[in-house]
């Protein structure tokens, strides 16, 4: 089964922080949770953007263990098959929740698809439709997993893709 993925981070070189992270799955399940981040670390472009959309409690922000067992038991014993968009850094966040790459699940890919390559290969259509709430990582997957299925959708030749 297809499983959308975004996260919210804070980057530096040679470092990156989850804030938050949303999955979902092809069938419609969701995970969301929002991790334990220093936010001393958010830059100005974070803070204007970022923290103002999470809506978890602080106090009920989770650890990485925890969220990577909840994740675990989320995809369970399904043959996942990763989508994110521009996700390069967002599969790094993601698999660092399991420690070094060696330890993602058995049966897991090593690698996440990526939409915004698969826009590129089909000519960069433009998806007639926005994320609910932008930088808001469970309304960003589910966006990637709308855009993604609306790019599936086979159009005539010539014409705008259906909305
Ligand atoms: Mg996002």
């Amino acid at each position: 089964m297809r499983y959308y993925i975004d996260t919210e981070f804070m980057e530096s070189p040679g470092r990156l922080e989850l804030i938050s992270i949303g999955i979902v799955a092809e069938d419609g399940r969701e995970f969301y949770a929002e991790a334990h981040f220093n936010e001393n670390n958010a830059n100005d472009w974070v803070r204007a953007n970022v923290l103002p959309s999470l809506t978890v409690d602080a106090r009920a922000r989770m650890l990485h263990a925890d969220i990577r067992e909840t994740i675990r038991a989320f995809i369970s014993t399904d043959k996942p098959e990763f989508w994110g968009y521009y996700a390069d850094y967002d599969w790094v966040v993601f698999c660092w929740l399991f420690g070094p790459m060696v330890c993602l699940p058995k049966g897991w890919p090593m690698y996440c698809r990526d939409l915004k390559q698969e826009l590129d290969r089909l000519g960069n259509p433009k998806v007639p439709f926005k994320a609910d709430h932008e930088h808001h990582a469970l309304s960003d997957a589910k966006w990637i997993k709308r855009a993604h299925e609306w790019l599936s959708q086979p159009a005539p030749r010539g014409e705008g893709r259906p909305g």
